[in-house]
């Protein structure tokens, strides 16, 4: 049995803690240390498949302004963030291009999108299209000069259980932390018997997805289609073309698993509002050709997203809620939270000059 001490665990693989320590790597460049910091991120994307890499991933501002909703604010605000992100960083793995939304066929979709977009037919938007393997694998690649900047160790390993300030491994491995941050998504929730101190993760539901993906090659531009109750995008890079997705609420967190039936409902409702549109990259394709891809999303009431503290615990933080806009919500979760586990880490530490 082992037995490490740590200043900081970053517990998730996914893109809120990939982006969480992206951001954070750029603040340690600014603020030198005047000595070390014990950094481990630890998870297990074999055993738990992260719910990022089995994402559609895009990122648009479906019609959102400020001041109207606390989400929409969110939104407009992470819109942004990964703008700036893009501009700064040149990332691999993300497409800018145009989105296109159209209305339904009923009077009530059509007020509907009136009331989102300003008219009843279709419009235009722009749009950030991740392709999560390889975005993910760019940002990996880039949080590893963190270890130039402090010891900054990663561990492929299942957390068996969180207790007081102690991180336990499967295989019994224990880590001490002074300050964690949970970036755990939905698995938080399915598993909360794995945290019984931390109450927060217990709260929130469990919402599956899963979508088609199809070798198509449309060119190489990205671009995309939403409808009332799904969308279709195209990934240039990957030549593939994404129909999608579903949202299935997990009412048994233990052993409920994903029906393909409504998935296969959802495909042909799509194909046929694309050919409504006048959209037939359908028409030559068979269903049965078609990847299927999952994953498990983290919904708070009225969609939320929370980043913070865990309640009581001062040092024990989390990302979650992101739900359906975890790509583009991380990035702004990353920019408030790098701030406050700064302070904190110098508060135990003192170890960074302001
Ligand atoms: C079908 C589908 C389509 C989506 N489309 C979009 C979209 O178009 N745009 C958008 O912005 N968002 C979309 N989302 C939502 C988005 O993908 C999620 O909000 C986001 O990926 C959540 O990221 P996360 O880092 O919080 O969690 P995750 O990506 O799930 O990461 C959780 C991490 O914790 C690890 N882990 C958990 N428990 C343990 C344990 N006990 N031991 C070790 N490791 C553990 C996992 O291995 C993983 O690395 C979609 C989601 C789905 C399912």
């Amino acid at each position: 049995m082992s037995i490490e001490n740590k200043h900081l665990i970053v517990f998730g693989g996914g893109i809120s803690s990939e982006v969480f320590l992206f951001y954070f790597l750029q603040k340690l460049k600014k603020h030198p240390l005047t000595s070390p910091l014990k950094i481990t991120q630890i998870f297990d994307d074999i055993t738990f498949p992260s719910c990022s890499l089995n994402s559609t991933a895009f990122v648009c501002p479906r019609g959102i302004k400020k001041g109207l909703s606390p989400l929409g604010d969110h939104l407009y605000e992470a819109f942004n963030e990964v703008d700036l992100f893009i501009k700064e960083n040149s990332p691999a793995g993300v497409n800018i291009g145009t989105i296109t939304h159209h209305p339904g066929k009923d009077e009530v979709s059509i007020n509907k999108f009136l009331r989102r977009y300003g008219q009843q037919i279709k419009t235009t938007e722009n749009c950030f299209y991740f392709t999560p393997t390889i975005f993910i694998n760019w940002i990996r690649k880039q949080n590893e000069e963190l270890k130039q900047f402090c010891d900054f160790k990663k561990k492929h390993s299942e957390v068996k259980i969180i207790k007081h300030d102690k991180l336990i491994t499967i295989n019994d491995e224990i880590l001490l932390f002074d300050n964690l941050l949970i970036c755990a998504g939905a698995y938080a929730t399915i598993q909360e018997n794995r945290y019984p101190e931390i109450d927060a993760l217990k709260f929130g539901q469990v919402v599956s997805g899963s979508f088609f993906s199809f070798n198509q090659d449309l060119g190489e531009t990205s671009f995309g289609h939403t409808f009332d109750e799904g969308y279709c995008i195209y990934r240039p890079d990957l030549k593939k073309l994404i129909i999608g997705s579903t949202s299935i609420k997990i009412k048994n967190k233990e052993t409920e698993d994903f029906s393909l039936h409504p998935l296969h409902e959802l495909y042909h409702r799509i194909k046929e509002e694309m050919a409504r549109v006048g959209l037939n990259y359908l028409s030559s394709i068979l269903i049965d050709d078609g990847e299927i891809q999952k994953g498990y999303r983290h919904k708070y009431s009225k969609n939320r997203p929370y980043w913070g503290i865990t309640s009581p615990h001062n040092n024990i933080f989390t990302i979650r809620g992101l739900y359906k806009n975890g790509y583009g919500l991380s990035f702004l979760a990353a920019k408030e939270l790098t701030t406050t586990l700064l302070k904190n880490l110098n508060s135990s530490v003192r170890a960074i000059t302001f």
